[in-house]
């Protein structure tokens, strides 16, 4: 019988052959990290396969959606009975999609935390044109988050995690506007799952990166993974702020880390609305969350531009952004705003 086995803690990563075990794995299994990552804990990672089955290894040489059909196409042909895959969103996104499309179980052991796709339902990948694309699939089967590992890890891809939970406190707002606008269905169950990744966050005690702070985050981050599955969309944690995201990723020629641009999108909307940010802002700043737009490299007319054309961004997400006031001399002074008061 196939189990969900979730482990976050330090030290989780000697757990691999376990979860494996635990799950009936055997046979062939495909190993696809990534490639700096593995040099630093594959030696690990490796043995705890072995003992289970037959290692096969793919290593990510993009994360096109061609490129994850093929490795799922060479996981059928060749009757792999497992994917394994160690690293970051892009790495972890290929295997996922290949695991979805090949229907395979699949174990994902992030090493980083820098937004809630680790753990989503969707996978992010790149069309022919090299935008991105987001592509429903399923779960990971088995995840191994080692906090004491993701530690390790450069700072800025954990303040970016830090970023996308925050982006609930908006999602969340503009879910309830587009219901009460008759746009959209609630789901109770959703949207308390992203509401309780959102408060276990803004509520810790804690007021830095330490281990204990990074198993709250990784515990936030599942929880938003769970509200998307349970709601069939990325709508519990997702409004207008990654619409406003998405069109950075579109227009904007720095390429920010999402986690950053969902924060600034949050704050920023939260502006265009004339509601009071001070509580997103100042828990950012207590943990060193810089999203100033000028340091983002976001230019004013950027800014703009992005904040007025984000509501194309997606069908079926209705937001604030929607009614609002935007015109351009009202946004260019909150751009000010932002970058004066961020
Ligand atoms: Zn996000």
């Amino acid at each position: 019988m196939k189990q969900n086995y979730l482990r976050i803690k330090k030290g989780a990563i000697n757990s691999v052959e376990t979860t494996l075990r635990i799950n009936n794995i055997s046979g062939k299994i495909l190993y696809i990290p990534d490639t700096y990552v593995d040099s630093l804990y594959g030696a690990i990672v490796r043995p705890q396969i072995e003992a289970i089955g037959q290692i096969k290894e793919q290593t990510v040489e993009n994360n096109t959606i061609a490129y994850a059909m093929e490795v799922a196409e060479r996981v059928i042909a060749t009757d792999v009975d497992c994917i394994v895959s160690m690293g970051g969103g892009k790495t972890l996104d290929v295997a996922k999609y290949a695991a979805f499309i090949s229907k395979r179980p699949f174990l994902s052991i992030p090493t980083t935390m820098a937004h809630d796709g680790i753990v989503s339902p969707i996978a992010v990948l790149k069309r022919e044109d090299g935008k991105p694309k987001s592509l429903g699939c399923a779960m990971p089967t088995m995840m191994i988050m080692d906090t004491g590992l993701i530690a390790s890890c450069p700072s800025h891809l954990i303040k970016a995690g830090i970023g996308d939970t925050i982006s609930n406190y908006m999602a969340l707002k503009d879910w309830d506007f587009a219901v009460s606008r008759g746009k959209d269905e609630m789901n109770g169950y959703a949207y308390m799952m992203s509401r309780t990744s959102l408060d276990a966050l803004m509520k810790t005690q804690f007021d830095r990166l330490c281990p204990e702070f990074l198993e709250v985050l990784a515990n936030s981050l599942v929880l938003s993974g769970i509200a998307m599955d349970y709601a069939g969309s990325s709508r519990p944690v997702s409004g207008s702020e990654h619409l406003f995201s998405h069109a950075l990723d579109y227009y904007c020629e720095k390429q920010n880390l999402h986690g950053f641009n969902v924060a600034l999108g949050t704050v920023a909307v939260l502006k265009i609305i004339g509601e009071d940010p001070a509580p997103v802002v100042s828990y950012l700043k207590k943990f060193e969350v810089d999203i100033n737009p000028k340091h983002m490299e976001i230019t004013e007319d950027t800014f703009v531009y992005c904040m007025q054309h984000a509501t194309e961004m997606r069908n079926n997400r209705y937001t604030y952004l929607h009614e609002a006031d935007l015109n351009e001399d009202k946004l260019r002074r909150i751009y000010q705003e932002l970058v004066e008061e961020l």
